[in-house]
């Protein structure tokens, strides 16, 4: 199993968006427009829903690719000290990306061009 470490911490460097399934050329015009930035990538997972993943390092990943505020305060003087979310303490290292099955997505867009030969497919005009 490949720990942490070794895949460069790479479930803390983005952030999932859930959005709605795009059906008409002004939504897929979006997805354009959203592809066309550096770090943004679009895909359809394994129930079908449609994603878009940011690339964005998130403050708490310490140079080891550990969490800094993995079971612990990071500033207990605080007044609101930050806390691992929840959100981080239910995905674990056995069916994460990397150590799970297969591939997180059935289809993926990561360039504009990417969504335009899909829009062709579905028989929408760009
Ligand atoms: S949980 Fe998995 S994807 Fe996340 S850093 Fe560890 S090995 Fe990498
Ligand atoms: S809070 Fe910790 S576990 Fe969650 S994304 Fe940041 S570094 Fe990773």
């Amino acid at each position: 199993m490949i720990t942490c470490k070794e895949c460069d911490g790479k479930c803390c460097k983005y952030i999932a968006i859930e959005v709605d399934e795009p059906e008409d050329r002004e939504d897929f015009d979006q997805m354009i427009w959203q592809l066309c930035h550096e770090g943004i990538s679009i895909y359809i997972d394994n129930d079908n829903d449609w994603i878009v993943e940011v690339k964005t390092n998130c403050k708490y990943l310490d140079e080891n690719n550990s969490c800094k505020i993995h079971e612990k305060v990071l500033d207990p003087n605080n007044e609101n000290p930050i806390k691992e979310p929840d959100f981080c303490k239910k995905h674990s290292m056995e069916n994460c990306e990397m150590n799970g099955e297969g591939l997180p997505h059935k289809l993926l867009f990561s360039k504009p061009e990417d969504i335009i030969k899909y829009m062709e497919l579905k028989g929408i005009k760009y």
